[in-house]
């Protein structure tokens, strides 16, 4: 196949085996290359956007509000002003005479129509470029009407989406410790990480109530303001999702000592290792939290490993590509598709570390292609090449996917089905199973040639059997 790589992009792709790990990463995305990544503003809305009952004001073009709206669907059990896109708008006039007459006036209509109970304001480039104070106004409106208007300082061109959740971050960190904390469970946690997009919030809330332990706040998926403000009162932070809310576990751990533990709710060792690791750290103040894990743990996996084997005999052998926002993801993903039988060639991500590729690189097998920052161009390139039959990605992925005619997951902002937890972890597998097997990948060209055996298929399974009956009476989310 002929080499369609950018001369600089070659350091941020590695295939384990081949050459000792040297990755690069945590660049500044290559111009032309057309980064699958968002800009800076775009990873600080995501992160904040699913808090339900604050305001969610951005303050620039329609353009900017426009590309981010409702990109991740969070779900709410309570107020849904979340699912509201609210712009200033600015126009040439603004960019030339400023804009914050035209922000102020914003604010102070839209908090007295829907009374929120806080408001956010997102910088975008233009605000940067024209020098908004966002800071004073946001202060002038806060006074006014005495609920807290924090700005987000994410102007888009300050640097990749990991800037982002960085100033989502800060933000939300002005609300923490601003609440009374009376009365919270000396075994509490925050949920750190998780954007309730199919519901898996309450999910996992379900299974740390049956281990006795109290949930304070949901940081941010179905998040309210006054769950953040008391946050701080929590013994424990969970945080999933490397990328987007661990600057917040380690600002409250610095600042009110609230100690943090890294967890992933997909797949099945990672969403028990997540919940030992709760029952661990309170096992001192509750010894029987232990035995009331491994009765969860137990229980659910009786129920899970006998559907889960029934959808491997149809998957086993088949070829996986992975690319997620963070790279933590990834991990999880890799160990559930062993779980099928199936094997994963190409990993990559958004904003993955170092450490995170190195680790991505530990746990995969030889020849598997690592990515950082890919564009649709190597995505192709490494899918036809790797002959893959299922990539599991986010709405940018999808068209790449089916545009070669290869199954495809959604894993991300817009999927409607709940992924986490082994209830999880069935539908994940159905799901693949639905889309790996179906009969319509059997007219593609790339099928034909595998037939033909002009391309290398691989140990696989056997092929074209369509959809067995358990993808129709699919049990779905919870
Ligand atoms: S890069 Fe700038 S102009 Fe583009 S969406 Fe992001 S903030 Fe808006």
């Amino acid at each position: 196949m002929k080499n369609e790589l950018l001369e600089e992009r070659k350091g941020q792709i590695h295939t384990v085996g081949e050459s000792p790990f040297d990755m690069a990463c945590n660049r500044e995305s290559l111009a032309g290359a057309v980064s699958q990544r968002a800009c800076v503003f775009c990873g600080s809305r995501v992160v904040l956007y699913p808090i339900a009952d604050a305001l969610h004001l951005v303050h620039g073009p329609i353009g900017c509000a426009v590309y981010t709206w409702d990109i991740r669907g969070a779900l709410s059990s309570g107020p849904e002003l979340h699912r509201l896109s609210f712009s200033t708008d600015l126009q040439e006039r603004d960019v030339i005479f400023g804009g914050e007459t035209k922000l102020e006036a914003a604010l102070v209509e839209l908090i007295e129509r829907h009374q929120p109970k806080a408001a956010f304001v997102y910088s975008t480039c233009i605000v940067g470029l024209i020098g908004d104070d966002l800071e004073a106004v946001c202060r002038k409106v806060e006074e006014r009407f005495g609920i807290p208007v924090m700005p987000v300082q994410s102007e888009g061109f300050k640097g990749s989406k990991r800037e982002g959740y960085l100033a989502a971050c800060k933000a939300m960190n002005r609300l923490v410790g601003t609440a009374d904390t009376t009365g919270i469970s000396p075994l509490s946690v925050n949920i750190f990480g998780d954007f309730n997009l199919a519901g898996e919030i309450w999910i996992i809330r379900k299974y740390l109530e049956r281990m006795g332990v109290e949930v304070v706040a949901n940081v941010t998926g179905d998040g309210r303001v006054a769950d953040v403000q008391r946050a701080h009162g929590a013994a424990l932070n969970l945080v999933q999702c490397s990328g987007a809310t661990l600057d917040l576990a380690k600002m409250m751990e610095e600042e009110h000592g609230v100690p943090h533990v890294r967890v992933s709710y997909l797949g099945i060792e990672d969403m028990a290792d997540s919940l030992y690791k709760v029952a661990e750290f309170f096992k001192d103040i509750d010894p029987d939290i232990e035995r009331r894990t491994s009765e969860l743990v137990r229980e659910e996996l009786e129920a899970l490993m006998p559907k889960l084997a029934g959808l491997r005999k149809d998957l086993e052998g088949k070829r996986a590509a992975i690319y997620v926002g963070g790279a933590f993801k990834a991990f999880s993903l890799i160990k559930a598709f062993r779980h099928l039988g199936m094997k994963v060639v190409l990993v990559g991500s958004q904003t993955g570390t170092r450490e995170d590729y190195r680790e991505l690189a530990t746990i995969t097998d030889p020849g598997t292609v690592i990515i950082d920052d890919a564009n649709p161009l190597e995505l192709s390139k490494y899918i036809k090449e790797k002959d893959v039959d299922v990539f599991v990605g986010g709405v940018k992925e999808r068209p790449i996917a089916f545009k070669l005619g290869v199954g495809f997951c959604d894993h991300n902002h817009e999927r409607k089905i709940a992924l986490e937890g082994f209830i999880g972890m069935y539908n994940f597998a159905l799901e693949i199973h639905a889309s790996a097997m179906s009969p319509v990948w059997n007219f593609m060209p790339r099928r034909r040639g595998r037939a033909e055996g002009t391309v290398d298929s691989g140990a696989r399974g056997p092929e074209g059997k369509g959809c067995p009956p358990c993808a129709a009476t699919a049990g779905g989310a919870s």
